[in-house]
């Protein structure tokens, strides 16, 4: 039977929609923002929606339990400072209620502040001094070879990708270049300039894996991966940092010697080339100039970083919308760039569909099955790629779960996954900060990013998401909160990206669906990560910062004039993670690594599989360590070399067939 909820259940939802974004009497709203309550929006319609649909059903129950116990409290009659009261008494009641309450918080900001009515705009935008879309989807025509199977097609190929993102992408464009006939298989779809509407939630649905931000396991972790043809590149922030040098050196003494020469500087080179990076468009707007700001007054240093987005069509009036899907066309994603050259040169990619197994005959690589599901009628069809070459490029969060449905890879399969934990300190300035004016990310404060033997830290500009942005904004009363929401023209948010020493693991539940662990237990990452809150709170006073929050944390931001370092004991005290300051991760990585020992690596130092020979590791997966900085050319470098170890090997195997 399908999941619902009771009358009295979607009543009290909605009730809590609008004590969390309430209507508030205020003499002067010309624009009425104040007015305007969550459930005017839907935001409670599409609550419902998420809970029935994502949460586990045991979850599901639990949530059923609490708003039946919240309704019986007469809460839906209540006034809203009854509400409130009622709201934080419960919060306080255990551990699990309060993390029922925060994930119907965010619900009700990201769906209030995020969904779009008929024109397109959400009625809270005006008020905030966020433009919303800038403009239309151009008609710009798909180029690329896609393939649909019909039910029991069996087709034959040289080399068999699965993912077409970062990794996945820039080998098939290698090896088709080649003369190899390459399938790409890609779980999601082909979406283009013309499919991409600046919207932050129609982006979420359809080009990120489970529909956007999902949680970890262990709740410890907000997860963003993309799901859509180019993967991560499509939807990436474009800020391209070469592999720091330690990490190169600690690869090298992991067995894989050449990354610390120069035979890895070439394959950097030549991505970098590919993917046109540069810094003409790296166009410092009002969050970088806050960065640098606080920098250049304590006395830290801070670069401005290329972009792989073509000068000739950037426009800063649209960059800032790129992390939705790029309209101009500018991002040079793999989708305009490797895969392009792979269909050029004869590839194909099936779209929409699932790599469920590789397939292993007599030890090696023979090929993938998978399923296809048409995004209309959601019917579906089995299909299988024969191919005596393997690569898997689904990402560091699916790739370990492909090879475990497998029974292939060895022990080390899932272990090791690194995800630069992340999260957000914002400022509110008193001049306009219009965070979607010019690349989200084009610089890095890299003062701290050696600490620690190289676990340390990055703070970074960020893509704007007016959604996700108003979920991190502290919740101490409708009207606070309302007040802060509406001050999102003023914001500036710093990214903190930290090197993660620790780990976590991917593992597969009965369904053979992939299942993350990110424990975040490591002692060293902790205090960085704290370390890193504290600075940004620093660079941001330093900046000019009238206000100044931390993400998540339910405590009356820093105002200027206040004690700062009172504020800094208080932000020490919070938790991180469930219940306290969110954790977010777009850079997973490590999970199906390199190297020498069969015990602790998944493939050899050339990237194929110690137990599959012909199956070989083309993502973010395969690095024996964490990149350290933000991993986009890291992946694709060591992607690059990949793709020559293979083609070494298809040259090998020529020159003994003759
Ligand atoms: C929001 C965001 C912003 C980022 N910004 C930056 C940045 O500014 N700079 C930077 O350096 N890095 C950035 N990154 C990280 C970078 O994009 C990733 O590290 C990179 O994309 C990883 O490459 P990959 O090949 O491992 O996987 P991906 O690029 O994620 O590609 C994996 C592909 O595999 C597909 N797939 C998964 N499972 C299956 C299956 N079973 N069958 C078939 N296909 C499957 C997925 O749909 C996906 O398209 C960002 C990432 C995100 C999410």
């Amino acid at each position: 039977m399908e999941a619902a909820l009771t009358t009295g259940q979607r009543d009290t939802l909605a009730a809590i929609v609008d004590t969390f974004v309430p209507s508030v009497d205020r003499d002067d709203d010309p624009d009425g923002f104040f007015a305007t309550k969550g459930t005017d929006v839907g935001a409670h319609l599409a609550a419902e929606q998420y809970l029935l649909t994502r949460l586990p059903a045991e979850q599901l129950v639990g949530m059923q339990q609490l708003l039946d116990a919240i309704a019986a409290t007469g809460f839906a009659d209540q006034p809203q400072s009854a509400r409130e009261a009622t709201i934080t008494a419960l919060a306080g009641a255990s551990p699990e209620i309060h993390g029922a309450i925060a994930a119907l918080t965010q619900l009700s900001m990201l769906f209030a502040y995020g969904l779009p009515d008929a024109q397109g705009r959400n009625p809270f935008w005006t008020g905030m001094g966020y433009p919303g879309p800038v403009q239309a989807p151009p008609s710009t025509p798909k180029t690329l070879t896609t393939v649909t199977p019909a039910d029991g097609q069996v087709f034959e190929a040289d080399v068999v990708i699965v993912g077409s993102g970062c990794g996945g992408g820039l080998i098939a464009g290698r090896l088709a270049q080649a003369g190899q006939k390459v399938i790409v298989v890609e779980l999601g779809s082909y979406r283009n300039e013309s499919d991409f509407v600046q919207l932050e939630l129609a982006a979420y649905q359809t080009l990120f894996l489970r529909g956007g931000f999902f949680p970890s396991a262990d709740g410890n972790l907000a997860i963003a991966t993309a799901s859509t043809v180019g993967g991560g590149s499509t939807v990436n922030w474009s800020n391209s940092l070469v592999t720091p040098k330690r990490v190169r050196d600690s690869w090298a003494a992991a067995g894989l010697t050449d990354v610390a020469g120069p035979a890895f500087d070439d394959h950097l080179a030549a991505v970098m080339e590919r993917i046109g990076c540069n810094d003409t468009v790296s166009t410092q707007n009002e969050v970088h100039s806050r960065i640098t700001d606080a920098a250049t007054k304590l006395g830290y240093s801070y670069r401005v970083t290329p972009l792989n987005v073509d000068p000739d069509r950037y426009d800063p009036a649209l960059a800032g919308y790129s992390g939705m899907g790029d309209q101009t066309g500018a991002k040079q994603s793999t989708m305009l760039t490797y895969l392009q050259d792979a269909c050029d040169a004869g590839a194909s990619i099936m779209t929409n569909t699932r790599a469920d197994r590789i397939l292993v005959e007599r030890g090696s690589a023979a090929g993938v099955e998978g399923t296809y599901t048409d995004p209309v009628t959601g019917q579906t069809a089995r299909v299988v790629i024969k191919a005596p070459t393997v690569v898997a490029a689904a990402g560091s969060l699916e790739t370990p779960a492909l090879l475990l449905r497998s029974g292939i890879g060895g022990p080390a399969v899932g272990k090791g996954l690194h995800t630069h934990p992340a999260t957000l300190v914002a400022g509110i300035y008193d001049t306009p900060q219009e965070q979607w004016y010019g690349p989200g990310m084009a610089g890095a404060m890299d003062e701290f990013a050696e600490s620690n033997e190289g676990y340390g830290y990055l703070i970074e500009g960020v893509q704007h998401l007016p959604a996700l942005f108003a979920t991190i904004v502290p919740w101490l009363s409708g009207e606070q909160n309302k007040e802060l929401c509406q001050k999102y023209r003023y914001r500036s948010d710093f990214l903190v990206l930290l090197k993660d020493r620790g780990t976590g693991s991917v593992t597969i539940d009965d369904n053979g669906e992939a299942v993350h662990w990110y424990p975040f237990d490591d002692e060293l990452d902790r205090q960085n990560f704290r370390h890193a809150l504290v600075t940004c709170i620093r660079m941001h006073e330093a900046a000019g910062a009238q206000e100044i929050f931390t993400a998540g944390q339910a405590i009356a931001p820093w105002q200027r004039g206040e004690d700062l370092e009172a504020y800094i004991e208080k932000v020490n005290q919070f938790p991180i993670g469930p219940g306290g300051t969110p954790v977010f991760c777009a850079h997973q990585m490590s999970s199906a690594r390199l190297g020498v020992d069969p015990q602790t690596s998944v493939a050899n130092t050339v990237g194929e599989l110690h137990d599959a020979p012909g199956v070989w590791i083309g993502d973010a997966s395969g690095m024996p360590t964490c990149s350290g900085a933000n991993p986009m050319l890291t992946v694709m470098a060591l992607a690059h070399r990949t793709a020559t170890n293979m083609l070494t090997r298809v040259g090998d195997r020529a020159e003994s067939s003759v």
